[in-house]
Formats: structure tokens, sequence, C-alpha cells
């Protein structure tokens, strides 16, 4: 069904016809290989050959009989094979590392928070304790026996993608680092060559991660914000990332929203995130707190803890802050909604726990500030994925991958039967 020009060489349609055919298992299962081929438009004998190919790739497995159908011989059912391989998403973020695992049904195998300064760090420790961490989840117990088919690791950051290459991240203070290229290099050495490695913007990710997995997934227009000590906006438009010509759209932290305001990491004065980024927010939330330092990572988790109990204690400066903060927030949101409309807006990371003071301030303002009646009928809500949202995005974005045929499938496992066909 895919065989295009005569420039397409047998091994690329074989590889494009198996994640089609791990597309529609996906789908349907338990299905039959019938119900296969009916659903492709491929022919049975080829279904079958791509079935057992799969299936030595410990990708699709046979689950039993069709009980339902009583005319003929009963067909074998197939369904997705959950227990040979992983993908692994690791977030780095100023204050703390996060990584998750996933089988090929999407289910999490594993999950870790690490408590990591990859500011005080810097880029070169950095990489290092990443590749470290990354290292050590690839060895855990909870993916003994699985083939790894990629790493993804999202940075709060301008990436180039395509390289792999962290561009600029003013949060963490690097500039042009080539993080796939020495992942790849430290993971190879470390025992795990050849494991392809990914790099993208953390914003991003968390937004793939909502649109497949969150509390609204399927909602094809959604923007998501990191809560973190910078404010990014992972934009999806149709189920697609929008990353713009040079991949920085959705830098909405830095909108300019208060001449002469306060001055922000990127050397202006007056940006959203100057105004209700975490730091912004813990300073007037809870100022007898705050170190006269810029935030060490250690101290952002435990702060973010006082200021809501102190907000859920009817502190007044505390809520007072938030309340302020929610209403930046709407006005950053009323701007992105007028340029990019989107159903819905996932407030994530540390703007989770503040929630209940940030959101009423923070969509009526929306509201009040887009042009469109209502903001469109955007819906502004709080993430359910965590800390983890842009690791669980990289981890979950390279399953999606497979399916699609833009990551290379596993290879034959070794105690497989050879291809029958
Ligand atoms: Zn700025």
């Amino acid at each position: 069904m895919t065989v295009g020009s005569g420039t397409v060489n047998f091994q690329t349609v074989r590889e494009t016809n198996l994640g089609v055919v791990l597309r529609t298992v996906r789908e349907l299962a338990p299905c039959s290989r019938a119900a296969v081929a009916s659903a492709t438009g491929l022919n049975k004998t080829t279904v079958s050959s791509l079935v057992s190919d799969l299936m030595a790739r410990g990708l699709v497995r046979e689950t039993g009989r069709n009980a339902r159908q009583r005319v003929g011989r009963p067909g074998v059912l197939l369904a997705l094979d959950d227990s040979s391989i992983a993908a692994v998403g690791l977030e780095v973020n100023v204050d703390y590392l996060s990584v998750v695992a996933v089988d090929l049904l999407q289910r999490e195998l594993l999950s870790r928070h690490v408590p990591f300064d990859a500011r005080t760090a810097g880029a070169e420790e950095s990489v290092l304790r990443i590749a470290h961490t990354l290292g050590d989840v690839l060895a855990d117990p909870a993916l003994s026996g699985r083939t790894v088919v990629g790493v993804s690791v999202a940075v709060p950051a301008l990436i180039d993608a395509p390289s792999g290459v962290v561009t600029h991240a003013p949060n963490l203070g690097w500039r042009d680092v080539p993080l796939r290229e020495r992942l790849s290099e430290l993971l190879g050495a470390a025992g795990a060559e050849g494991v392809p490695v990914r790099v993208d913007n953390d914003a991003n990710l968390g937004a793939v991660a909502e649109y497949r997995v969150g509390s609204f997934a399927g909602t094809a227009d959604l923007a998501y914000l990191t809560g973190e000590v910078g404010i990014g906006a992972g934009l999806l438009a149709d189920g697609e990332p929008l990353r713009g010509a040079s991949g920085f759209a959705g830098e909405v932290g830095h909108l300019p929203l208060l001449p002469d305001g306060p001055e922000c990491a990127c050397g202006r004065r007056g940006c959203l995130e100057a105004l209700a980024g975490i730091g912004a927010i813990l300073r007037e939330a809870v100022p007898d707190r705050v170190p006269d330092r810029p935030l060490s990572g250690s101290d952002i988790a435990a702060l973010v803890e006082t200021a809501a109990e102190r907000a859920e204690n009817g502190d007044a400066t505390a809520v007072g802050a938030l309340e302020r903060a929610g209403t930046w927030l709407g006005r950053g949101l009323a701007v992105l909604i007028n340029v990019t409309n989107p159903g819905l807006v996932v407030l994530g990371g540390y703007f989770v726990p503040m929630g209940p003071w940030l959101l009423p301030n923070c969509r009526a303002e929306a509201v009040a500030s887009a042009f469109a009646p209502r903001a469109g009928g955007c819906r502004v809500e709080l993430s359910s994925l965590g800390l983890s949202a842009a690791a669980r995005g990289g981890a979950t974005s390279l399953i999606h991958s497979l399916d699609a045929g833009l990551l290379p499938l596993p290879g034959p496992r070794a105690s497989a039967a050879p291809d029958p066909v």
C-alpha cells in the first residue's frame, strides 16, 4: 500500500509497513491478521509476514483465539507486546532531574525525581550527571530484559532539535551545549551504545504529554505552560508542535508586559516570568524566607511548599502575591490566546500546587483581556502530570515515533524464531 516511486528501496517500504501494522494493531487490538489486512489494504500474505517480523522483534504477540467468530477456522488474535521494549524520558530543570520510562502501551515502568542544582553545577557537570542518571535507569530491574528504543532529554532552553544542541538556556546558564552528541558518547562508553538520543524543549514535550496522556488528552489545539523559574509554552496546533522558523515559538515568559517592571533573567524588564515565574512569586509571597541571592535549586521546592501552606492558612501576603501573579499570567495568556486560539491552556510544574490561588484571577484576566468573547472558549486548567510532564512527554513521543516509522524498530530478539515467510 505504501509502494511509491522507483526510488523507494525495499527496506524503507518494509519498515514503513511494519509501522503501519504496528499502529493498526495498537488501534484494533485484540484483532486478527485478517482484520489488519482489511484495515490497511495490505494483502494477507504480506500482513502475516509483517506480523511475524513484529513478533520476532517483541512488539506484537498472539493473545488466543477469537471466540466470537462462528464461521471457519477461528483466527488467532493479536495485541501489542508490552514486555519487550522501553522508552525513557528525562527532564532537566533548575532544581531537579525527573525520569520516566514507559512500555509499548505507554504504561509507566519507572519514575524518579532527583534533586539536582543544574544552575550551580554548570553545563559539563550537568551533562555527566544526566548521563549517570540515565545509566542508572537503564540498569534498573524495572527495565531488565527490555530493549530501550530511545532516550529523550527535555531542557528549558532554545534547542536546535535536529542536531540536539542546547543553544541557549538562560535559567541554567548554558550556551551551545552539544547535548545529544555528548550523551551518545557517554552512554556508549557505559555500554548503551547505539541507543537513539533526542533533545527537545521542555515545554514542547510537556504539551505532547498533555495531548497524549494528560487529563485532557486528545485536545489538539493546546498550550502547556511550564511553571518553573522560567515560563515557557509548548504549543500544539492540530496535534503538531508549533516550533517556528528557528525553534523558539512559545517563549511567552519574555512577553514584555510591564515597562520598567522587575528585571528578567534575559536582561530586559517587565517580562511575564519576572512578574509570575516561580522566583518572582516566591519573593513576593514569602519575602521573609527568600535569601538575598539567586534561588538555588534546593530552595525552590521548600519555598513553594511554604507559600502554599501560608496561602492555605489565609496569610494575606502569600494570597495577595499569588493572586497578583494569577492576574499577570492571565494577561500573558490573553496574548497567547489572541495569537494561537488554543482550546485549552494547561498550567504545569510548580503552578499546580499554587493553582487554587492563581487560577481565579488568571481565568478572569484572560477573558477580560483576550479579543474573542470568553477568550474563544479557551479553558485554563492545571496539569495532572506533576513535575515530570516533560519527561513523560519525551518517553511518550518516542513510542509514538516507533508507530509512525520515525524511530528505528528494535531488531529481532535473540530468542525469537526465524521469520517463516
Ligand atoms: Zn525576559
